[in-house]
């Protein structure tokens, strides 16, 4: 029986490509979105991966969602926490709501379906759970006192998780990606990413698949001895 694998943020961006090379992989896969109806729908007609509507930040909704999935498709064996967002300013003009957002959604979320999956997890001794955090996670980055928080949150997430679920047979890893072309990374101002680029040993933005074939290796059945670890995948550019 194929294993079920949801990909939250997983219609577009990064968390498409990550459904597609499951998919690939011979996973069952589901993927979640906020609100981009359009691009669901896009998504579903042309691989045939369902999309569930749902906030991840929100904790209900998870619940709801994470219930629904199990009914219709089965038990979620692989989870990515993929979804994520930027609400990037400066301390100066950093308000609450920026913050909370972005914590909320990049960090809470983890927990949040984590949480939801665990005990079926436990129960079936089988999990893999893949996170995607950030070089800006690993290294800070300015303009985004939230966003790096909340990836940085992510890498000790994983580490403390891992631990919980080492001795029953589920990984948890987190995969760190660098600059990928994507509509985030699209939002950056092309003077500021052309510097971003220069700083990138492999001269290029990754592309989403860079990232995918990551997260594909970190949940594949047989291996069960990469856990607490982050995959750095990002052209070379945390040596700098
Ligand atoms: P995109 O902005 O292209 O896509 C974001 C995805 O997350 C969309 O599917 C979106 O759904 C979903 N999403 C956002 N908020 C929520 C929410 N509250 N509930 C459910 N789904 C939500 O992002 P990327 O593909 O670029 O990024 C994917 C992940 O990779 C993120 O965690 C990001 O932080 C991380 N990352 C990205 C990098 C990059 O260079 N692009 C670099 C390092 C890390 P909808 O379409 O409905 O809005």
């Amino acid at each position: 029986m194929a294993r079920v694998a949801l990909v939250t943020g997983g219609q577009r961006g990064i968390g498409a490509a990550i459904s597609e090379t499951l998919q690939k992989a011979g996973r069952k896969v589901v993927a979640n979105y906020a609100g981009n109806d359009a691009a669901a729908q896009a998504f579903t007609e042309s691989t045939g991966i369902p999309c569930y509507k749902f906030n991840v930040a929100d904790y209900e909704q998870c619940a709801a969602a994470v219930k629904k999935i199990e009914a219709e498709v089965g038990p979620i064996e692989i989870l990515v926490n993929n979804a994520g967002i930027t609400r990037d300013a400066t301390m100066k003009r950093l308000n609450r709501q920026m913050w909370d957002d972005v914590i909320d959604t990049n960090l809470g979320s983890c927990y949040n379906l984590c949480k939801l999956v665990w005990d079926g997890m436990n129960e079936r001794k089988f999990g893999r759970i893949v996170n995607i955090g950030s070089i800006n996670g690993q290294a800070g980055q300015y303009g985004q006192v939230n966003y790096a928080a909340a990836k940085s949150g992510i890498h000790g997430f994983t580490k403390a998780l891992a631990q919980e679920g080492a001795r029953i047979g589920i990984t948890v890893n987190a995969v760190a990606p660098g600059y990928v072309d994507t509509e985030m990374v699209r939002a950056v101002p092309p003077d500021v990413l052309e510097k971003i680029v220069a700083r990138i040993p492999r001269g290029r933005l990754g592309k989403a698949e860079d990232i995918a074939r990551g997260v594909a290796f970190l949940t594949a059945d047989e291996n069960d001895f990469i856990t607490g670890s982050t995959l750095s995948i990002n052209g070379g550019q945390h040596m700098y």
